[in-house]
């Protein structure tokens, strides 16, 4: 039996694949090949179960002191288009959706040095006082180490009183490639992955769940996510708190990054190689905002078992092209999981089934 067929048994039969069994399988296995290893994977996991989630994202500002190559979101301060939200209109926001079911709130911005630490407080509980009871899944590791840095505070302190405030868990954000000669051409600025993963390490020590992500389809190689993903499932090994790992397809819109995004069968292989490798984190999303519809529905067959959610008023991937609905209505979402096969299972921020 050849390299390729021993770990594509292994990854099938649920036994941990190497890393240097992973590149094999990325470089020779073909794409349906993978797709049956990992949808064996994801069965056995959870049948036809496909997840998804009742939430509300709020982008508080795009004013950002960084400049990632491949962020359209961002703006100076004072640029045309920049805006931050007051406390208010958050808490409008929220009260605007109270006839709706939304169980979680999904809350990312830029790094804006203007806003008080108090604000970040202060709009956690505004979320929790409109809506009490619902989760809020707020600030990349990113977000956090910019807090603690700029209020002399340790991250452990943030995390802290973010979370008596009304945090209940980290989005997965921020990660982008681990890679720091990658990350010197697409985010020099950014907080490195060492740090990123120190952060949701301290994270999962306070028993604050947290997701993982890892941008793809830009300049990066196999062994680049491969590195990455390995880091994660190294973490994972020792703190346990990732929920779910979500790859992100770079996003072409602009940006002044020259690349072209992954093509179809690169997302599929891509869920595939997760799913097989990252044998240790429960759930891989097909993020419909950033793959489409139709490429999410088919992920589900390939490796992955959540398609996100409802998602009203996303910013941060639109303003990169993202050419997908600004929401879907929860019938929608589920007709779109039925019409892929699968049986739609409506979720809470930590993955638990709801009536
Ligand atoms: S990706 Fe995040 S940190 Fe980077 S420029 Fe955009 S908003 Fe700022």
């Amino acid at each position: 039996m050849s390299d390729m067929h021993q770990a594509l048994e292994k990854a099938g039969a649920g036994e941990r694949i190497t890393r240097a069994e992973a590149l094999i399988l990325a470089d020779s296995a073909g794409v349906h090949q993978l797709g049956q290893a990992a949808l064996e994977v994801r069965t056995r996991l959870f049948g036809q179960q496909a997840f998804f989630v009742y939430n509300q994202h709020l982008n508080y500002t795009n004013i950002c002191v960084n400049d990632c190559r491949f962020c359209a979101y961002s703006k100076r301060k004072g640029e045309e288009g920049s805006y931050v939200m007051m406390v208010e209109e958050v808490r409008e926001a929220i009260k605007c959706r109270l006839h709706e079911p939304v169980e979680e709130v999904h809350v990312v911005g830029g790094l804006n040095p203007d806003l008080p630490y108090d604000y970040y407080l202060e709009m956690l509980a505004a979320i929790k006082e409109a809506r009490p009871g619902v989760h809020i899944k707020a600030f990349t590791a990113v977000e956090i180490a910019f807090l603690a840095q700029k209020y002399k505070k340790t991250r452990k302190q943030v995390l802290t009183e973010f979370t008596q405030a009304g945090l209940d868990a980290l989005p997965g954000g921020g990660a982008e490639v681990f890679s720091p000669h990658l990350r010197s051409k697409l985010c020099p600025e950014k907080l490195s992955g060492e740090e990123w993963l120190k952060v949701h390490e301290l994270a999962h020590s306070l028993d604050i769940p947290t997701n993982c992500t890892l941008l793809f389809g830009h300049i990066e190689t196999w062994q680049d996510r491969l590195d990455h993903l390995q880091a994660l499932r190294d973490l994972q090994d020792r703190s346990g708190g990732f929920l779910c790992f979500i790859p992100l397809p770079y996003q072409t819109g602009g940006n002044d990054l020259q690349a072209e995004g992954p093509d179809g069968l690169d997302m599929v292989k891509m869920w595939a190689i997760s799913r097989v490798f990252l044998d240790n984190i429960p759930h891989i999303k097909a993020y419909w905002v950033f793959c489409g519809i139709k490429a999410a529905q088919l992920g589900l067959w390939y490796g992955a078992d959540d398609f996100d959610g409802t998602l009203v008023e996303e910013k941060v991937g639109h303003a990169a092209g993202a050419d997908t609905p600004r929401g879907l209505g929860i019938e929608q979402l589920q007709h779109h999981i039925q019409a892929a096969g699968m049986i739609p299972v409506r979720r809470d921020s930590f993955f638990q089934p709801r009536t």
